[in-house]
């Protein structure tokens, strides 16, 4: 016999259960429009657990059961349980075990706009919008941030290009900036170089941190260039950029293999740290000029027999470059003889400089410099000033380091090895392919509109507005 109170509650019951599942539904249709795409991005998360915290509430729907469970705000810990999904609330009150895949929403869909939901244990943002899938990868909690494009970027913008550009006459930079990660995740996306999500957070797809990096300057560019994409021939472009190209903009096949449309080799004015037009308000980028030292001895493994020590390479020298100035064919000659070629990127990789466009200086001279050859644990010793010297580390990589001090370990490590080495002189960072951000920021500087910097740096493209 069911009384009138129980009654009561089984209705209540059954009505919040209609209610939510209406709500599942209509979210599901109304939030995402059919036009625009949904993003599904993999959240990085610190350890193998989901710490979850909101104010307001959301519901967390499980596939199978279609009911959710509600969860009001506070914190909660989501952990593989053999399996299943181990639910805890902030007190480690165990709320349930679910099976995969469970889906974090917002409760109603007039809220959905304005709430969002922080990870606590993320490693490259905190807050999010949008949703939440949770899932089990082999033993592994995946948390997928799904939301639509325009939200992710307003994630991603900030950690592209300073926001602060757009108070000294860079928003057109910005907004070509916004084009172009609109266009790069569009294209990833479609090359699925992940399973099960889309992007990953980091920089191999491009760095997504949520709504804490979001800057006013770089949600207004994204506003104003919303679903703005670079097409040739009606296809997204392979799109490439880079930070300064130290006055000319460069073809892939002269950086890599093969070749692509929409890109040219022709001198940017704009990104010349000469300054040729002479603009009042130049921005010269940091490293738009470099010099390195790089000792002959380290270059030895490059060698066909692999000799190292101090009399194995003799000279090294540029033997053949590209109408950019960069360099298309490097020449290590051995102290037997003996020769080897680096060819384009190889050219820059290898010897860790900033850029493919530099020159060599063909006298070497003496230096001293911090080598170790054992990554052992033995033998340490501080030294400090080294900024623009060069030194191999524990993975035999040749890189120039930074202002600071270093540690040195290693069994063989050597304090102070006089040694012969060259200067290396270049201009700009990155591979020169594509849209130059510091150039961008001079043509915004200088009253360039972002249509007029997109069709300089990706030539015979068009923009397209897909939603
Ligand atoms: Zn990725």
């Amino acid at each position: 016999m069911i009384t009138t109170q129980q009654g009561k509650l089984y209705k209540t019951m059954i009505l919040a259960a209609l209610v939510s599942l209406v709500l599942f539904f209509s979210f599901q249709t109304t939030v995402y429009s059919s036009d625009i795409p949904e993003v599904r991005v993999a959240i990085s998360l610190q350890q193998n657990f989901l710490e979850l915290s909101f104010d307001s509430g959301y519901n967390l729907v499980n596939a199978e059961e279609d009911v959710p469970l509600a969860l009001p705000g506070g914190k909660y810990k989501l952990s593989n349980a053999n399996g299943l999904i181990e639910i805890l609330d902030g007190q480690g009150h165990c709320l349930g075990l679910y099976s995969d895949p469970l889906y974090l929403e917002p409760f109603s869909e007039e809220t959905s706009g304005s709430s969002f939901f922080s990870i606590d244990n993320a490693c490259y943002g905190q807050k999010y919008r949008g949703m939440l899938e949770i899932f089990l990868d082999g033993g592994t909690l995946r948390a997928i941030n799904i939301l639509d494009p325009e939200s992710y970027l307003k994630g991603v913008l900030p950690r592209e290009m300073p926001p602060s550009w757009g108070d000294y006459g860079g928003m057109e930079a910005l907004k070509a900036q916004a084009v172009a990660a609109r266009t790069y995740a569009l294209d990833n996306m479609n090359r699925q170089r992940h399973d099960n999500f889309h992007l990953c957070d980091t920089q191999h797809c491009q760095v997504y941190a949520g709504i804490g990096c979001e800057t006013e300057n770089t949600n207004r560019a994204l506003e104003e260039t919303r679903g703005e994409i670079l097409t040739f021939n009606s296809n997204i472009i392979e799109l490439f950029y880079h930070a300064t190209n130290g006055g000319y903009t460069e073809l892939p096949q002269n950086v890599w293999t093969s070749s692509l449309p929409c890109y040219a080799a022709v001198p940017d004015p704009f990104d010349d740290p000469s300054n040729p037009l002479g603009l009042s308000n130049f921005t010269e980028h940091s490293y738009a000029r470099w010099e390195t030292e790089v000792p002959l001895n380290a270059l030895g493994f490059l060698l066909a027999d692999g000799r190292t020590g101090e009399n194995a390479v003799e000279r090294v020298y540029v033997a053949s470059v590209f109408p950019s100035g960069r360099v298309q064919e490097l020449v290590i000659r051995g102290t037997e003889g003996q020769t080897v070629s680096l060819f384009k990127e190889k050219a820059r990789t290898a010897l860790g400089l900033k850029s493919q466009l530099y020159t060599v200086d063909d006298e070497p001279k003496s230096s001293v410099w911090i080598v170790s050859r054992l990554y052992g644990a033995e033998k340490k010793e501080h030294f400090s000033g080294l900024k623009g010297k060069c030194a191999r580390d524990g993975y035999n990589t040749l890189r120039t380091l930074d202002e600071g001090s270093y540690v040195v370990q290693g069994k063989e490590a050597k304090g102070s090895v006089p040694y012969l080495s060259l200067t290396i002189k270049g201009l700009g960072w990155g591979h020169g392919i594509g849209m130059s951000q510091n150039g961008a920021y001079n043509r915004s500087k200088a009253g360039q509109v972002y249509e007029e910097i997109l069709s300089f740096y990706y030539p015979g493209t068009e923009m397209e507005k897909i939603y």
